[in-house]
């Protein structure tokens, strides 16, 4: 059991950090120590900033040798409780906000090394200045930093063109458990000398080590972009028509999303300035992306006339061409800002995180409803997500429970039901969120015992003392 952080402990990492890098005074605290689900709160003896990597392998060594656990923490925006700190441990957070320079951007090898509390927008911001793409994207990316993505492999809506978070890495650099700094900062396309470590600490949500920088790969800009918000009969419509653009567009398709009717309605409801981008109302929307490097108008107009012949078929019911970038932008506003409407609608919200193999989205959605209706009175069904990489964000509210911790042991009831059909599917019940503090049990129950005896070897050998990041993911 890790001993209790003593005041000389603070005052060892006060010097380590300098005074404007530690705080402990509970107001100071408040905003490291709440998620931003709003559904977990916690505690920890102080919050560390450190502003070089030198300055958090100093913490950590501290942290090590006076066996304190260690949260770390970059935008606070995971969806898991992950950087929530356990009051008990009376742990000290590792807010990585500082260390937030670019260190270096090469257009020629098509990289960027940056620290790890780079915000993702300015990533992509600095990108675009270079002429270069930096692909993730997702809702949060105006808070969330990249040691945050790394930690949770953030997928959000280029996968189906990029992929996740963990392919857009070259290099990484860590602190690890016992305050060793490893520099594994290379950018290179091809390196087979023995195991690729980068990928422990992608995904780990801050278990394993601490991310402190990384290369990043960087991509040609497409010079012309098409977005269409449609409305489609059904799911499977909408896959059929996936199919229908995938044959034409190929690659140039870089995201493809689901939403229904019942996500729209909440946004409208909750976010100011959105509004419905079709005259009517619709059960199912998709929203696409194309981007290419084709000259005017050429892809916009390539789009069109692939809409039209799925209007014939019927895959499409009616349909809105984005004219410029700021109704592009209106668009993607509505599909980014559900998570947030849904956190803003009174009552309680089961999330479900989930990935089947695409074609079975469709045959998903039906099995998921019917066996909550037949479970449970008055379900409403928030299903949207990224229907292109086989992953919807397939959250339920039971209408008359309002958030108590009776609804939260009630959550499980609703979460197994989801989670058996994923298990049948042999799908996954975290496709993008990670485990985090929410989802250990569902770890131990849904995934196989090899896998999670592989995990644990792994942590032990990292992290003897089990100090970093503990009561998380496993
Ligand atoms: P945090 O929440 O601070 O931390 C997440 C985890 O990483 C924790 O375990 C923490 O301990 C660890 N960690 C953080 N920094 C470090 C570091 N430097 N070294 C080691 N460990 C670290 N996710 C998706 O995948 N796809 C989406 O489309 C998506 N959309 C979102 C939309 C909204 C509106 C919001 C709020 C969140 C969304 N997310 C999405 C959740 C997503 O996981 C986070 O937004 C983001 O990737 C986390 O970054 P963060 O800096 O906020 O990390
Ligand atoms: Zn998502």
């Amino acid at each position: 059991m890790p001993a209790v952080p003593r005041t000389a402990t603070i005052s060892r990492l006060g010097a380590a950090v300098g005074a404007q890098g530690i705080f402990t005074d509970p107001a100071d605290l408040e905003p490291y120590i709440n998620d931003w689900r709003g559904i977990y709160r916690g505690g920890a003896a102080a919050v560390v900033r450190p502003a070089t990597v030198e300055q958090v392998a100093a913490v950590v060594k501290i942290c090590a040798e006076t066996q304190t656990p260690v949260v770390p923490q970059g935008g606070n925006t995971g969806m898991c409780g992950a950087t929530v700190p356990n009051a008990g441990d009376n742990p000290v957070v590792i807010a990585m906000g500082r260390m937030n320079r670019i260190r270096n951007v090469d257009p020629l090898n098509n990289t960027m090394t940056v620290e790890a509390g780079c915000v993702l927008a300015n990533i992509q911001t600095a990108a675009a200045e270079a002429e270069r793409l930096f692909p993730l994207s997702l809702g949060g990316e105006g808070s969330c930093q990249i040691g945050g993505n790394l930690s949770t492999n953030a997928g959000g809506v280029n996968v189906l063109r990029y992929g996740n978070t963990r392919d857009l890495v070259l290099g990484l650099e860590a602190v690890l458990p016992d305050g060793r700094i490893w520099n594994g900062l290379r950018s290179l396309r091809k390196d087979n000398t023995g195991y690729d470590l980068k990928h422990l600490f992608i995904g780990a949500e801050g278990t394993l080590g601490i991310i402190t920088a990384a290369v990043l790969k960087l991509f040609p800009r497409p010079s012309s972009n098409a977005t269409a918000w449609m409305a489609v009969p059904s799911p499977d419509a909408a896959l059929q028509l996936f199919s229908l653009l995938r044959q034409q567009f190929g690659d140039r398709i870089t995201a493809f999303e689901l939403l229904s009717r019942a996500c729209l309605q909440l946004v409208l409801k909750h976010i100011p300035g959105t509004r419905d981008p079709l005259a009517d109302s619709h059960p199912w929307y998709v929203l696409t992306e194309l981007g290419d490097g084709s000259p005017g108008d050429a892809l916009r107009s390539e789009l069109e006339g692939a809409l039209e012949r799925a209007m014939e078929k019927q895959l499409v019911l009616d349909a809105a061409l984005a004219e410029n970038k700021g109704q592009s932008k209106a668009f993607w506003h509505i599909r980014e800002s559900i998570p947030e409407a849904a956190r803003d609608e009174p009552g309680m919200l089961y999330r479900h995180d989930i990935a089947v193999a695409v074609g079975q989205i469709p045959a998903f959605i039906r099995d998921g409803q019917a066996a909550l209706e037949q479970r449970f009175k008055d379900t409403r069904i928030i299903c949207f997500g990224h229907l292109g990489d086989g992953n919807l964000h397939y959250n339920t509210y039971v209408e008359g429970r309002l958030r108590s911790d009776a609804a939260a042991r009630e959550a499980h009831d609703v979460t197994t039901v989801i989670y058996d059909i994923v298990q049948r599917y042999q799908g996954s019940f975290s496709a993008e969120h990670g485990i985090g503090m929410a989802k250990v049990e569902e770890l131990k129950r849904y995934k196989n015992p090899v896998e999670i005896d592989l995990m644990r070897m792994v942590k032990r050998a990292l992290d003897p003392q089990g100090i970093m990041n503990p009561g998380k993911v496993l």
